[in-house]
C-alpha cells in the first residue's frame, strides 16, 4: 500500500533477540534529520523506549499501524552502511538476530537502553558550562550514586531524557555501568613532572638558589629540566618515576623532598593511555633475509587472493613483517585493523606497535571508559585521508574492534589466528572474529593476513586448497635453532621413586641449571588452583558443586573450594561429609601447587604465577609480565595465559608439567589443540640469544603428537589427521552446528531435545546427531543437552537457518517446553 505522500518509513534495528527489523514512520519534512546509520529513540511494546539504528528508509507502508520515531539522537550517522552489511552477515551466518549483533557491536556508551544504569564520574570537571538540565541530571546522579535511564526520565518529568544523557556521556561526565564484564582496574604508573609555574624564569632562579644547599635535589631538578625539555616546550611532559630511579643515582627520598615542596608533581597515569610523542619513535627494524622473502611473497599472493596465511615458526619475526605491511598501508592513507586474541595479554605487542607508530596506533579496549571508547569510535568514524590530524589509523584490539566504523580499511591482520578466544561463546552472536574479519576484508576490498606458528586446521586447509594464499617462514630471527625438546617419562620417575613433588629429576635439574646461569624459566600447567579435587581417603567422597556436575577445585590462597564453571565457593572442609573421617586429601595439582613447590625447592628464586586468579589480584597480568620481562622474576608458572604471543629474551627453559591431560581430552580437535598449545609454550624458549630447552613430562613419551612437536613438523601432523576428519565428517570438510537445550528439570530437557532432534531429522535426516549430554551435563542448575548437525560445505548455514529456527519455534511452542532455552552455535570451537 502507498502511504500518504508526506509520510516516510524507516526500518529500525532494535537491540532485541527478535528476528528482523521494525518499521516506524516519520514526516517527510524530517527527512533531512533521519538517515541510515543514525540512532533514534522509538517505543516498542506498551511503554518501553529503545535506542535503535536506522537500517533502511522507504515508502512501503506495512500491514500494521506504525508508531512514529520519537527522537533522532545523532546529527550524523554513527556507522556506515558497510557495518550494517557486516551485521547482516553475522546475524545470518551465526543464526543470531541483527539486534543481538547490534548489542555486541556498539560500545555501551552508544547503546542507551531504558534499563541502562548510569553513574556520575566523580572526578570529572566541566571545561565548559553545562546546560540547566545537564546540571540537574548530574547533581541528581551525584547524590543517588546511580540510576537507570527510565528513572531519570521520570524524575526529570521529561518524556525523553536520552539526548541529555548522550551529551553528558560524550563529555565524560557520566558513564554507563556494565553489569556483565567486571571492570579490571587499569594499570597506572607514577609519573613525575616539574610544576608548570617554573616556566617563569624568575621563579626558577629563586628555586635554584633555595635548593643550593640541597645538592641532590638540585641535580634531580636539572636532570628533569633536561630530560623533559622543560624550558624548550610549551607543554609540560613527564617521566616515569621508575625510570628515574632505575637509570640515575637519585633516590625515593630525593624525589619525595621535591614533591613535598611542590616543585615536582607526582601523578598516577594509566599506562595504556600514554602518548608516545612522535619525536621518540623507534626506527623500524630492517627485515632479515628470510623475512624479506616472506614479505615479498605476501605481496605477490595478495595480487591473487584476498586472504593470506603466514605460517611462520615462533620467534621468526612475524610481528616485524606485520609492522612493514602496516606502514605501507598507513602511508597509502588506509586504515589497518590488527586483531589480537585477547587484549589482556598483549600489552607487549601493543607497546611494540606504539613505539613504531606512536599516536597513529590506537588500542580499542573493553576496559577503557565509555568516553574513551566513544572517542576512538568517533576518530575511526571521522577518518579522513585528507585531514592531517586524522588520516593514519592503526586500530589494535580484540574481537569487538571488528565493529568499529571503518570506511577505508586496507589491511586486517589476525595475529595468532588459531586461538580459540577469537570465538565469542556467550551471548549470541557466537561469532568467530577471524572468519568475520575475512568477510569484513571482502566488504572493504581489503586484504586479510592470518598469522601463526600453529595454524588452525581450517585455515591451513583453505590455504592448501588455494582458497587462501600461503607463505611459510621457517627460520627464527638470527637463525637461532628452535628449542631442543626432551621428554621426561613420568612412569619411569614414579617407578624409581625419583619424583620431587611433581617434578621429574630431568625437569628439576634443568630449572636448577637455568637459575645458576641467571636465565629464566617458564612452567606450564593447564589447571589453576592448588588441586583439581579433594577426596576422602576413607570412603572416596569427592565434594562437588551444588549447581554443576563438576568436582570443586581446592584453592590454597583463598583456603576454599571453588567451582570453575559457575564461581560457587565454599569453605575447605576439615572432615568428610559422608563418613566424618578427617583424612581428606588433595588430589592432582594446579598452578598454585607448583608455585608452592618451587618456593620450597628454590627459595632464592623469585617465582610468580600467571593465571586467571593471579591476574585478578595486585596489578594483574601486566605487572606479572613486566616483572618477568625485566628479570625481576626468575620463574613464571602459568596456564595457557603464558602461551599467547609473549616475547621474553632470557628464557632458556620451558617445562610442561603434564602433557597427558592435553593429549587425552575427548574431542575431535584434541590432537590439533595439543600440538598448538605445546608448540606455542615451547616457542617461548630461546627466542633471542641462544637455543632454548623444553622438557615435557608425560606418561606417553612415544605419543605421535609429541613426536610431531619434537620435530616441529606441523605439516605431517596435519596430513596424518586430516583423513579422519573427512571420514568422520568433521571440519574442515564438514560444517558443524551445535544446538544446546537447557532446562532445570532433567526430564524436560531430555524430552524437548528428543522432540527437536526428531523435528530436525525430518528436514536434515542423518545429518542430525544426538541429543547427548555433554561432558559436563549440568551447569548453574541447568541440564544441558546437545544436538549436533553436520552439514556438507555446500549447504550454507544461512540456508539451514530458517528450517532450524522453524523447528526450534515449533518445539518451544509446545506447552511443556516454553521455558526451554535453546542456543545455536555455528562452527563451534
Ligand atoms: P613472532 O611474532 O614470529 O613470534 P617476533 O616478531 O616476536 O616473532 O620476533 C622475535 C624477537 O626477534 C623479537 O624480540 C623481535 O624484536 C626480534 N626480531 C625479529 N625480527 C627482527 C629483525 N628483523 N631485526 C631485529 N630484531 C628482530
Ligand atoms: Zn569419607
Ligand atoms: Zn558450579
Amino acid at each position: 500500500m502507498e502511504a500518504a505522500s508526506n509520510i516516510l518509513f524507516a526500518d529500525i534495528i532494535l537491540p532485541l533477540p527478535l528476528n528482523g527489523t521494525f518499521t516506524y514512520h516519520f514526516l517527510k519534512e524530517d527527512e533531512k534529520s533521519i538517515s541510515i546509520g543514525k540512532r533514534v529513540i522509538v517505543q516498542f511494546g506498551k511503554r518501553k523506549l529503545y535506542t535503535g539504528i536506522v537500517q533502511t528508509i522507504h515508502t512501503n507502508k506495512p500491514e500494521y499501524d506504525t508508531k512514529p520515531i520519537e527522537t533522532v539522537l545523532d546529527e550524523s550517522p554513527i556507522i556506515h552502511e558497510i557495518q550494517l552489511k557486516l551485521w547482516d552477515w553475522l546475524a545470518d551466518y551465526y543464526s543470531a538476530t541483527v539486534g543481538e549483533v547490534m548489542k555486541a557491536a556498539l560500545p555501551s556508551g552508544l547503546k542507551l537502553e531504558s534499563q541502562s544504569n548510569i553513574t556520575a564520574n566523580l572526578n570529572w570537571e566541566a571545561s565548559a558550562k553545562l546546560s540547566d538540565i545537564e546540571e540537574t541530571l548530574l547533581s541528581f546522579l551525584k547524590t543517588e550514586n546511580s540510576a537507570t535511564i527510565s528513572k531519570l526520565n521520570s524524575v526529570s518529568k521529561r518524556r525523553n531524557i536520552y539526548p541529555v544523557v548522550k551529551s553528558l556521556i560524550s563529555k565524560g561526565a557520566i558513564s554507563i555501568e556494565e553489569k556483565l564484564s567486571k571492570k579490571v582496574k587499569s594499570k597506572t604508573k607514577p609519573y613525575l613532572s616539574i610544576h608548570p609555574k617554573y616556566k617563569d624564569g624568575q621563579l626558577l632562579e629563586v628555586l635554584f638558589s633555595e635548593l643550593k644547599r640541597a645538592n641532590k635535589q638540585l641535580e634531580l631538578l636539572m636532570y628533569l629540566i633536561d630530560e623533559t625539555n622543560f624550558l624548550k616546550q610549551d607543554e609540560v611532559s613527564s617521566l616515569p618515576k621508575k625510570k628515574i630511579i632505575k637509570s640515575t643515582k637519585f633516590t625515593d627520598a630525593n624525589i619525595k623532598a621535591l614533591v613535598d615542596k611542590d616543585v615536582l608533581i607526582l601523578e598516577q597515569r594509566e599506562v595504556d593511555r600514554l602518548d608516545y610523542q612522535s619525536n621518540n619513535l623507534q626506527e623500524k627494524k630492517e627485515l632479515n633475509h628470510f623475512q624479506q622473502i616472506a614479505f615479498n611473497e605476501i605481496h605477490k599472493k595478495f595480487l591473487e587472493k584476498n586472504t593470506v596465511l603466514l605460517h611462520g615458526v615462533t620467534a621468526s619475526g612475524k610481528t616485524e613483517i606485520y609492522i612493514k605491511l602496516i606502514d605501507e598501508q598507513l602511508k597509502a592513507g588506509k586504515q589497518v585493523l590488527y586483531l589480537l586474541p585477547e587484549i589482556a595479554l598483549t600489552t607487549q605487542i601493543i607497546s611494540r606497535l606504539k613505539k613504531v607508530f606512536g599516536e597513529q596506533a590506537m588500542v580499542y579496549h573493553s576496559r577503557f571508559s565509555d568516553a574513551e571508547r566513544i572517542e576512538i569510535w568517533n576518530k575511526v568514524l571521522h577518518f579522513n585521508k585528507d585531514d592531517s590530524d586524522n588520516k593514519c589509523q592503526l586500530i589494535v584490539g580484540a574481537r569487538s574492534s571488528l565493529f568499529l566504523p571503518f570506511s577505508n580499511l586496507g589491511l586486517i591482520i589476525v595475529d595468532e589466528e588459531h586461538e580459540t578466544s577469537y570465538k565469542q561463546f556467550d551471548p549470541a552472536p557466537r561469532y568467530n572474529a577471524r572468519d568475520a574479519a575475512i568477510v569484513l576484508g571482502h566488504l572493504h576490498a581489503a586484504n586479510t593476513l592470518l598469522g601463526t606458528a600453529t595454524p588452525s586446521f581450517e585455515s591451513y586447509f583453505n590455504a592448501k586448497n588455494g582458497k587462501y594464499g600461503m607463505v611459510e617462514l621457517k627460520t627464527r630471527h638470527h637463525e637461532i635453532e628452535l628449542p631442543e625438546i626432551t621428554f621426561a617419562s613420568l612412569t619411569d620417575a614414579y617407578k624409581r621413586k625419583s619424583m620431587l613433588a611433581n617434578f621429574t629429576p630431568i625437569l628439576y635439574e634443568a630449572v636448577e641449571n637455568a637459575l645458576q646461569n641467571n636465565e629464566q624459566v617458564i612452567l606450564f600447567q593447564n589447571r589453576r588452583g592448588f588441586s583439581p579435587f579433594i577426596q576422602c581417603k576413607n570412603c572416596g567422597w569427592i565434594p562437588k558443586c551444588k549447581h554443576c556436575d563438576v568436582s570443586l577445585t581446592y584453592h590454597k590462597f583463598a583456603n576454599n573450594l571453588q567451582c570453575h564453571y559457575c564461581g560457587y565457593s565454599q569453605q575447605m572442609p576439615n572432615h568428610c561429609d559422608e563418613c566424618n573421617s578427617t583424612d581428606v586429601q588433595t588430589k592432582g595439582f594446579g598452578t598454585e601447587k607448583i608455585e608452592d613447590d618451587l618456593k620450597l625447592f628454590f627459595p632464592d628464586a623469585k617465582v610468580e604465577r600467571l593465571d586467571m586468579d593471579a591476574a585478578k589480584r595486585k596489578h594483574g597480568f601486566e605487572g606479572i609480565i613486566e616483572r618477568f620481562s625485566e628479570g625481576e622474576t626468575q620463574i613464571l608458572v602459568g596456564t595457557q595465559m603464558i602461551t599467547k604471543g609473549l616475547d621474553f629474551e632470557n628464557v632458556s627453559v620451558v617445562g610442561i608439567l603434564n602433557a597427558d591431560n592435553l593429549l587425552n581430552f575427548p574431542d575431535f580437535r584434541s590432537y590439533e589443540r595439543a600440538y598448538q598449545l605445546i608448540a606455542q609454550v615451547s616457542g617461548r624458549a630461546g627466542r633471542k640469544h641462544k637455543q632454548g630447552k623444553v622438557i615435557i613430562q608425560t606418561t606417553q613419551p612415544e605419543h605421535i603428537v609429541l613426536s610431531f612437536v619434537k620435530n616441529n613438523d606441523y605439516e605431517t601432523l596435519f596430513n596424518s589427521l586430516i583423513g579422519e576428519r573427512k571420514l568422520f565428517k568433521y571440519p574442515p570438510y564438514f560444517r558443524l552446528i551445535n544446538i544446546t537445550l537447557k532446562h532445570k528439570n532433567r526430564d524436560r530437557a531430555i524430552l524437548a531435545s528428543k522432540q527437536l532432534a526428531s523435528e530436525l531429522r525430518k528436514t536434515f535426516g542423518n545429518r542430525v546427531l544426538g541429543p547427548e549430554f555433554p561432558l559436563i551435563s549440568r551447569i548453574q542448575q541447568y541440564y544441558h543437552l546437545t544436538i549436533r548437525l553436520k552439514f556438507e560445505k555446500n549447504i550454507a548455514p544461512t540456508e539451514a537457518k530458517s528450517y532450524l529456527l522453524n523447528a526450534i519455534q515449533k518445539v518451544k511452542s509446545m506447552e511443556q517446553n516454553t521455558s526451554i532455552i535453546v542456543q545455536i552455535d555455528v562452527d563451534p570451537i
